[in-house]
């Protein structure tokens, strides 16, 4: 497929791809709901204007499906009445290490069906050289990526700190190689690239290029190919801070992981720094040769955990912020507290809770949530119980399960037992007398004491109230 010239832009043909699809925007803004306008249109950004072709670049290939299934005819319709007739529309995606990732030029009124997701390789052997005879070149790197919006958490803690301090000081750390593993849709790419970024817009790295491992390996047998293997080694040792995600996908492949070795050495031992993430720590990774795993570990390896449900929440917080959307909290607590092991899977759900409020036109509420979440996540977790509400109640106050069945009257127990009552009415459908029973046998006037009591004291005291919020959320995670 033919590589997209970035340098050919509008600055050529005087016309700025903004302004054509601000020109876009505002006529697409009566034709649909404001919440499919900013869900749909507001992320889409104009890279470039080429005559009567527009280029447009989308988040991910979910985005650019949802688009081409229900908003093709209106895209047509608006490009053609602000480009004319001839117009053509192209879409890029970027997303991942694809980076903008040119697709398959296609006209507005022929769907783009096969669109494939391509990564430019950062190495072409066909890069002219520059006048110090280095290769020019493309870092890869993808600006959306940054530290900024990357939250931190104590799941990627240690990670995030030594990228930081890896952009601020490439090849100037122990920290070399940089190992990040972790499983997947944790964060490495992003990470990667937020640490690649800062190196270069911070000046502390002039030639910087993320590469992930599947196309160093293509890469190079293509150069193999083309009888170009010494351009492209010359090319990767000529980078002050080179990045090569998934590792991984190294197994197997001797002669890549030969020229990989000696790459890395080269890079090495001149105080280049080297960035490599797996999906597994450097001893565990099979099909890659020892000497090249026993290189891996003389630097630092940090891992990236699952985030914790805190982490999750921010997450989502600056997730829907960034797609100037006002989320309800208790929307972002229940998926936060239902999908817990994969930040993509998190995003995943946020982009198809949009997509069913909008089309479906519902209001974004709890309940949407729930019927999202059966469809991504398969379950959504079974209903709270009062014996799982006492459990956590009394970890939380580090007191015996069985003192709240107990006739005891100890403040602390007793304080236990009211909130654990008051929790059962909001978090249950148990009835007065069902909770009452499961609490010794209790009244159900004493359970309508316990409920007010804890209203009144949430109303007028601060920490106690943060308290019952937090026993709330562990709940929910354990449920
Ligand atoms: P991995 O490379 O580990 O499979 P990615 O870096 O591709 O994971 O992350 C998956 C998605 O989750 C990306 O869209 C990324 O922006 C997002 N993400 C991961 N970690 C964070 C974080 N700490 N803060 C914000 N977004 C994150
Ligand atoms: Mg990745």
């Amino acid at each position: 497929m033919e590589t997209q010239n970035d340098t050919l832009s509008s600055v050529e043909t005087g016309t700025d791809p903004r302004q054509v699809w601000e020109e876009c925007l505002a006529k697409i803004r009566h034709d649909v709901s404001t919440l499919s306008f900013k869900t749909w249109f507001q992320p889409i950004i104009p890279i470039r204007v080429t005559g009567t072709e527009l280029t447009v670049e989308v988040p991910s290939q979910f985005f650019y499906d949802w688009v081409e299934e229900h908003y093709n005819a209106l895209m047509k319709k608006t490009i053609t009445s602000v480009l004319g007739d001839e117009a053509k529309l192209y879409y890029s995606i970027a997303r991942e290490e694809s980076l903008v990732a040119p697709l398959e030029p296609g006209r507005a009124d022929e769907p783009l069906r096969n669109a494939r997701q391509v990564a430019r390789a950062p190495f072409s052997p066909h890069a002219p050289l520059r006048a110090d005879n280095l290769p020019i070149i493309q870092s890869n790197l993808n600006p959306r990526y940054t530290f900024d919006n990357f939250i931190k958490g104590d799941s990627n803690q240690l990670a995030r700190a030594a990228g930081m301090a890896v952009a601020n000081n490439p090849g100037g750390t122990s920290f070399n190689p940089l190992v990040i593993y972790g499983g997947t849709g944790l964060g490495k790419t992003h990470l990667m690239h937020a640490l690649g970024n800062h190196a270069l817009v911070a000046g502390k790295a002039k030639r910087a290029a993320y590469v992930s491992s599947e196309k160093f390996t293509v890469d190079f047998v293509e150069a193999i190919q083309a009888d170009k293997v010494n351009e492209f080694s010359l090319f990767y040792r000529s980078m002050d801070l080179l990045i090569v995600d998934d590792i991984q996908f190294f197994a197997g492949k001797e002669k890549t992981q030969d020229n990989f070795f000696h790459t890395f050495n080269a890079l090495y031992q001149v105080g280049k720094q080297i960035v490599l993430s797996s999906d597994v720590p450097p001893k565990e990774l099979r099909g890659l040769d020892e000497r090249l795993i026993s290189r891996f570990q003389c630097g630092l390896t940090a891992d990236i955990q699952a985030p914790d449900l805190e982490t999750r929440i921010a997450i989502l917080r600056k997730k829907s912020e960034e797609n100037s959307l006002d989320l309800p909290q208790d929307v972002i607590e229940f998926i936060a507290a239902n999908v817990t092991s994969n930040i993509r899977e998190l995003e995943g759900c946020l982009i198809s809770l949009l997509a069913r409020a909008s089309l479906e036109s519902r209001e974004i509420g709890v309940d949407l949530a729930k019927d999202v979440l059966r469809v991504v996540v398969n379950e959504v977790r079974s209903p709270v119980t009062i014996e799982q509400i006492q459990r956590v109640v009394c970890e939380y106050f580090d007191i015996p399960q069985d003192l709240l069945r107990a006739k005891t009257r100890k403040q602390e127990v007793v304080t236990a037992r009211q909130v654990a009552m008051y929790l059962a009415k909001e978090l249950t459908n148990s009835s007065l007398k069902t909770i009452g029973l499961h609490f010794g046998g209790r009244d159900h006037s004493t359970v309508i004491h316990a409920y007010q009591a804890v209203e009144d004291q949430m109303k007028t005291r601060a920490p106690y109230k943060q308290n019952i919020d937090n026993i709330r959320r562990r709940i929910s995670m354990t449920s």
